[in-house]
């Protein structure tokens, strides 16, 4: 089955740059109304993460079918120079400040897939 790859619509200013999310076409560093939508790159590194430990407040959050777990959320810096708030998706949760990341889903909020620090090799 084939799915199509995630994107996340930002915005880049014609004036000075600077890249924006979400998308807006007011820039965030300049104020000009001069900016135009653009994909963001789909991989980064985690910044910093916390993990949840409990279920948040519903709505907005939507539980599982099977139920809360705790989950790592995080800002995920791209190489454009911004950092994305997102859900992290790993096995564990420990030591993923300066994982990489890749981004699995934009909805309902950005969800990214964290692989550990070093590739271990198996076997
Ligand atoms: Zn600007």
């Amino acid at each position: 089955m084939k799915r199509q790859q995630a994107v996340l619509q930002g915005s880049e200013c014609s004036t000075c740059g600077a890249v924006g999310f979400p998308a807006s076409e007011h820039c965030a560093r300049c104020a000009t109304p001069t900016a135009q939508p653009r994909e963001l790159s789909r991989e980064g590194t985690v910044w910093t993460y916390t993990v949840q430990q409990f279920a948040p407040k519903s709505p907005p959050y939507v539980p599982p079918p099977e139920g809360f777990s705790p989950f790592a959320v995080g800002f995920v810096e791209l190489p454009e120079g911004i950092r994305i708030s997102a859900i992290l998706d790993c096995e564990d949760f420990t030591d993923l400040t300066g994982a990489h990341a890749v981004l699995v889903a934009t909805e309902p909020v950005p969800r990214f897939a964290v692989k550990p620090h070093t590739e271990e090799v198996n076997g």
